[in-house]
Order: C-alpha cells, then structure tokens, then sequence
C-alpha cells in the first residue's frame, strides 16, 4: 500500500496540525506562567511540564543572555488532504512524499542548532497557497521553501530543479508546472479561488528588489548543493509565477525534488535514505543561503 512507507515520518513529525509557532509559544507562556505559580508553592513537577513542552517546540531554548533570535526557516510540504498534488507513475502521492520530505529537513535544520524551523503544515491538510503564505508572514520567517514533486507531461524528465517568482515564465514546460501547482486552490471549494494571471502579474512586482536577490541566492546555493549528489534537470533554476512565492517580503524558493511522472524519480522518492539526501542538500543549500549575500540582510531587519 502506498501510504505505508510515510506513516513513520508522519509520527516523527512533531507540532500540532498546522502553523506550529503561534500556538506552541501561547502553549509555552500559558505553561510557564502555570509553572510560575506552581513554583511560588514550591511545586516543582511544573518544571519537568515546561521542559517537555519546550522539546516540543520549534523555538530555541531560552538562554541567560538576549541573543538574536535564530533566523526563521518556514518548510512549505506542497499540497494535501484533499489536494493529493501529483500522483505517480505507480501511485505514490505527491502530498506524502512533499510531508516526509520536508519533516526529515525540519529534524536535520533542528538538530543543527542554527536554525527555528517551521511547517505549514505537519499533517495531511489542505492549506490553500494563499495562507501558506500567510503563515510565513505572520511568523516572520527568514526564508521560505515549498517542497514538491509534481508531474510533468514528458514522463521522461527526471531530475531535481528550483524555481523563483517571476510575472512570466522562464520557459514553456515552467509555465504549464506554474498553471498545475496554482490549481491546487480549486480543492479549496468555491470561496478560494486561485489567483488570476493578472494579479499574479501586479503580485509579482509588488516583491521588493532584495527579496528577489535573496530568492535567487537561494535558487543557486539549491543548485550548487544538489548539482554534486543529486541529479538536475538542464537550467535548474526556472522561474514562473506560482502564487506560493509570492511573498513580498521572505526570499522564496520551490524545490521540485523529482518528478513523480517520472518512475525513476518516483521510485527513489520513495526511499526514506534518498529523500535522506536530499534534505541533506536541502540543509547544505540553507546554509549557504544564510552564510553569504542577500540571506544575511534579509533577516537582519
Ligand atoms: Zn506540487
């Protein structure tokens, strides 16, 4: 059964259902103010309460000194619920392999310490491409990636590849995965709708010139870390206006892992040891992200 491989990284996944920050930290101050008062009593089981929420969380550890707050990284796992996203050659479906993807770059960015890490989702929900947005503003993330591995009409392209907000597409095959992804509103029901092309148009130019360096920055440090281990289509880096990166302020990036039209691809994004190494040069692409150029201003503000 398809769905077998992904219910460890499923239970591997930590947070509640959707945006995890805002509610883990009202979880946090409503659990240390608990503990506060327990403590004033000289109740000390409080104390081992708070630290097992705060291992639950994605925020670092509070430390004796005002540090600055470690940068934001905000994982965007491509569609689900009832968005399955790209169903592959034997039936595998995006959705799931975007989530277990994603949740083993969460836990490898986690346990480098250099990083807050955040999901738009951490469960089989649908999310519409607006508000996956909307929950990287509102939490003020650094740098925002969206994972995938949809499906192309030429089931014989097959590689990783990364894409960047722009009004017009880099190329034809780009354009018809912008159209594909942007449709996933239409699970949403008649109140979301996807966002025309004209808006998408205005939307574009409304991102400031240092986001779109940052988006790029980021693009080529993808490139870079995966060209040595993992196999790239030709011009890796494209570019098309999916209404996920439409963010004005956060660097984003969309990372097509594979092609689940693909049954090469589709066979090793099955494999956890792969998906493996692919958060591997997802992880190794981040820091590079934030170790030079545009990364280090756009969260220095
Ligand atoms: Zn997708």
């Amino acid at each position: 059964m398809v769905e077998t491989p992904f219910k460890d990284a499923h239970a591997a996944a930590s947070g509640p259902v959707g945006p995890v920050g805002p509610v883990g930290a009202v979880r946090r101050r409503l659990v240390l103010g608990a503990s506060a008062g327990l403590v004033a009593r000289g109740a000390l089981p409080a104390v081992a309460a708070t630290h097992r929420h705060a291992g639950h969380s994605a925020a670092p550890a509070i430390v004796g000194r005002a540090a600055a707050p470690l940068p934001l990284v905000m994982l965007d796992p491509g569609h689900g619920g009832k968005d399955p996203g790209a169903i592959g050659v034997s039936g595998t479906y995006e959705k799931h392999i975007a989530e277990a993807a994603a949740t083993e770059l969460a836990r490898q960015l986690r346990a480098s310490g250099r990083y807050r890490v955040a999901m738009t989702r951490s469960d089989d929900v649908f999310i519409p491409l607006e508000g996956r947005v909307e929950i990287a503003q509102g939490q003020r993330a650094a740098l925002f990636v969206s994972m995938h591995a949809d499906a192309l009409h030429d089931r014989s392209v097959r590689g990783a590849s990364v894409y960047t907000l722009s009004s017009g597409a880099s190329d034809a095959q780009t354009a018809a995965l912008a159209r594909t992804e942007n449709d996933a509103d239409r699970f949403g029901g008649p109140h979301v709708h996807a966002t025309s092309p004209e808006v998408q148009a205005i939307l574009a130019s409304l991102v400031t010139e240092e986001t779109r360096r940052g988006s790029a920055h980021m693009a080529s440090a993808v490139v870079a870390s995966f060209g040595p281990r993992i196999g790239l289509l030709t011009h890796p880096s494209r570019h098309a206006a999916f209404v996920v990166l439409k963010s004005s302020e956060i660097p984003s990036v969309l990372v097509e892992m594979g092609f689940m039209s693909n049954h090469l691809d589709e066979a090793a994004l099955r494999q956890a040891g792969h998906r493996a190494m692919v958060a591997g040069a997802m992880h190794d692409a981040i820091d590079r992200y934030f170790a030079s150029g545009p990364g280090l201003a756009a969260y220095a503000g």
